[in-house]
């Protein structure tokens, strides 16, 4: 860890080293800014680090997953749901799972790398329906920043000209599995929109990095840089302009203000000596995450800010959503006992359906996006979920050999993916009790979903039913009843968290303004999911990327104008 100067000043801290904070580090130190970062966990590169083509077999534990690593042994993030020494907690009666990365890169080492943009009406949701609040900013403010970020960054795709879906500067898209091949047959006798996947994967090279070969371990992180992650693709470029200090494994406590209500720096926990330190800087960028940002700022409190730093509104913590979720796997026997062959292909998704539906005639606002799964993973620990599912399968011996081998890629996976509308009863609070091993304050989560996300779960619980049953299929769980909620997953588990810190013209109602600056505090900017006002059936870094760089950019000009 480089020593940070106490005295120096630098131009701008930034917290997080994410989607958002290795974007606002990539942009403002090729706009020439001298950036420190301050970046909680260790340093790890893909390109160095990754677990990339070790089999389950070379290990004990067969790639079984764990408490450090809950989605598997070789998965490239550090963190998960449960942080020793840094607990977060729930309201009674609230269940709420917040997975935190603690690493460079922070969760774009492992993400799903699927990369939509936002469309222009999930900027006005409001007035369309009538629910949750409109941008002050829309699709247009934030589509050159999209454009930059396909360019720079590299994504496949095809250009269908969707209106709420829309299209990008693609790569050419890779070709659908067999698999993948049956579900789109099966949507187009459903009148399912299904399109090729939108995923920020090389499949041409880009910028000195080289094609993706489909191997199809996104998830452990790329030795060949060939998908995003931000120690890859931005940390390293902005490191090499020689204008970045990365300091890891400093915790951020708070921001710090002068007399005047400005922001003068950022004090730490140094992790390896357990120190408090403080690096000064003349604007402070926090991207920590979108609720961390929001802990952090709720932990500043002074005498200007008793309710936490940029607070004035009230509304910090609040507006927070998650994607909703619900999932469901289907056994197709015309799969069973098919020709081995090389699946192999991308680490995700070669196809996906977008939303496709008119809310008008649905019992549920705005509308969900569906992913899949299928096809001849390489296994691991736990893998096809469990053989006695399949008809007549399980036993001992060659006979159960057999059956592995018979009905290895004879099943697809529909995962849902939509729109919460913002409640009330969701927000996050800083627990009166409850400090971290930092001895900094945790903080508290509400939540409860509306009937707007259960009536959608059951919409998306149908759809798969009606895909598997197209495709000459059963399913492999009974349709959950109201009681169980349709099966929607619990709020955050998804790991699409946003808001707490939201954008809006109105200081009286929202943290920030339309550049993603805090009302209240002009030298204080949040580039992580924070800033979203609406959630939108998109996964949001594309969003989150796009914003950060619009930020910086502004940053930059206001830094020129002398008015920072
Ligand atoms: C398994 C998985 C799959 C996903 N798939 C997709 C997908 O396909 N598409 C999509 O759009 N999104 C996906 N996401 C979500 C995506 O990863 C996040 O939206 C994105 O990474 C958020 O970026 P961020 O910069 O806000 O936060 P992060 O990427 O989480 O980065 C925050 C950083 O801040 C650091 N930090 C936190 N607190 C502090 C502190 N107090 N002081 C200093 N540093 C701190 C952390 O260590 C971390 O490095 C997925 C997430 C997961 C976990
Ligand atoms: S599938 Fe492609 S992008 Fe993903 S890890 Fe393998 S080579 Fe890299």
């Amino acid at each position: 860890m480089p020593q940070v100067p106490q005295r120096l000043e630098y131009d701008v801290c930034i917290v997080g080293s994410g989607a958002g904070g290795g974007m606002a580090a990539y942009a403002l130190t090729k706009a020439g800014a001298n950036v420190v970062m301050l970046e909680a966990g260790p340093e790890w590169y893909s390109t160095r680090d990754s677990k990339m083509l070790v089999p389950a077999y070379a290990s004990p534990r067969r790639g079984a997953s764990s408490r450090e690593k809950p989605f598997g042994e070789f998965d490239g993030c550090i963190g998960g749901w449960d942080i020793e020494g840094e607990p977060y907690t729930t309201a009674p009666g609230t269940r709420f799972d917040w997975w935190r990365a603690r690493m460079l890169g922070g969760r774009t080492n492992h993400w799903g790398r699927i990369s939509l943009r936002f469309g222009p009406d999930d900027f006005r949701g409001k007035s369309i329906d009538g629910l949750g609040d409109d941008w002050p900013i829309g699709y247009d403010d934030i589509k050159p920043y999209y454009d930059q970020v396909d360019r720079l960054i590299g994504i496949f795709g095809s250009n269908e000209g969707l209106r709420n879906a829309p299209d990008g500067i693609f790569q050419p898209a890779p070709r659908p599995r067999c698999y993948e091949l049956m579900i789109k047959q099966a949507c187009d006798n459903l009148k399912i929109t299904c399109i090729p996947g939108r995923l920020s994967i090389l499949t041409q090279p880009l910028n000195g990095r080289m094609a993706c070969h489909y191997c199809g371990q996104c998830g452990r992180g790329c030795q060949t840089n060939s998908n995003f992650s931000s120690p890859g693709v931005l940390i390293t470029p902005a490191l090499a302009t020689g204008k970045l200090t990365l300091v890891t494994g400093a915790m951020a406590r708070e921001v710090t203000l002068d007399k005047q209500g400005i922001a003068t720096g950022v004090s730490y926990i140094r992790k390896s000596d357990g120190s408090e330190q403080h690096v000064r800087a003349r604007v402070v960028v926090l991207a920590a995450s979108a609720f961390e940002s929001a802990r952090i700022m709720l932990n500043s409190k002074s005498s200007l800010f008793p309710q936490g730093l940029a607070n004035s509104s009230g509304t910090m913590g609040r507006y927070i959503t998650d994607t909703t979720g619900a999932g469901l796997n289907g056994f197709i026997p015309k799969m069973v006992a098919r020709v081995p062959h090389n699946e192999d292909g991308t680490g995700g998704n070669h196809i996906y359906m977008p939303w496709w539906l008119d809310n008008k005639k649905l019992d549920f606002p705005r509308g969900y996006h569906i992913e899949v799964g299928g096809g001849f993973d390489p296994p691991s620990y736990g893998f096809m979920g469990g053989i006695q599912r399949y008809p007549g399968a399980g036993g001992y011996g060659k006979s159960l050999k057999d059956d592995y081998r018979r009905y290895f890629g004879a099943s697809v996976g529909f995962a849902g993916r939509g729109e919460m509308i913002p409640n009330d009863d969701c927000y996050c609070e800083m627990d009166p009790k409850v400090v971290d091993r930092f001895g900094i304050p945790v903080l508290r989560f509400h939540w409860k979903w509306s009937d707007h996300e259960y009536n959608q779960a059951k919409h998306m619980q149908e759809t798969f039913r009606s895909i598997v049953a197209e495709m000459g299929g059963t399913v492999f769980a009974p349709m959950p009843t109201k009681e169980q909620g349709y099966g929607l997953a619990s709020g955050g588990s998804i790991i699409h968290e946003l808001g707490g810190t939201r954008m809006g013209d109105d200081p009286a109602t929202s943290v920030l303004n339309k550049h993603c600056q805090a009302h209240d505090v002009k030298n204080l900017f949040v580039a992580d999911g924070g800033p979203f006002v609406s959630q939108a059936d998109k996964n949001p870094t594309w969003t989150i990327l796009a914003l950060a760089w619009r930020t910086s950019d502004y940053i930059t000009q206001q830094r020129k104008e002398g008015a920072l």
